[in-house]
C-alpha cells in the first residue's frame, strides 16, 4: 500500500523509533505515547484490520504477533507488572491508521474501561 503511513516506516521511508523487527513483524515507538512503553507492532505484510482478517491472511503468521508482545514486554521491563494489549478497530473502534497494529501500553497502572466517553 503505497499510501500507508505504516508500510512506509516499513520500507524505510518515514523514519521511526525501531525497538523490535523479524521476517514478519515491526515494531516501534508511538509517536504519541499514552505511557512510558507504547510500542505499535505492525505485520510487514499490509493487512487493513482484524474486520478484513482471513484464516489465509491469519495463517500467514498474525498470531505470533503475541509473543512478539511478550518480548517487547521484558524488554521494556513491564512484563512482570502487567501490560496492555490493545487493537483498535475501524471507526467506532478508533482505528486512525488503516494498517493492523497491536498497541504494547505499560509502566504505569493503567484504568479500565479505557474508554472517554
Ligand atoms: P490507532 O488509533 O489504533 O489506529 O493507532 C494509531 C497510532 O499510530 C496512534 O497511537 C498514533 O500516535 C500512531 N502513529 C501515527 N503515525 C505514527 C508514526 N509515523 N510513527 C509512530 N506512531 C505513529
Ligand atoms: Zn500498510
Amino acid at each position: 500500500m503505497t499510501d500507508c503511513v505504516f508500510c512506509k516506516i516499513i520500507a524505510g521511508e518515514i523514519p521511526s523509533t525501531k525497538v523490535y523487527e523479524d521476517e514478519r513483524f515491526l515494531a516501534f515507538r508511538d509517536l504519541s505515547p499514552v505511557a512510558s512503553t507504547h510500542v505499535l507492532i505492525v505485520p510487514k505484510q499490509h493487512i487493513e484490520s482484524v474486520a478484513v482478517l482471513t484464516p489465509e491472511k491469519e495463517a500467514e503468521g498474525l498470531s505470533g504477533i503475541f509473543c512478539v508482545a511478550r518480548a517487547i514486554a521484558e524488554a521494556e521491563g513491564i512484563r512482570e507488572d502487567g501490560f496492555r494489549l490493545v487493537v483498535n478497530t475501524g471507526q467506532h473502534g478508533g482505528q486512525t491508521v488503516p494498517h493492523f497494529h497491536l498497541h504494547v501500553i505499560g509502566g504505569k497502572e493503567l484504568g479500565w474501561p479505557p474508554f472517554a466517553n
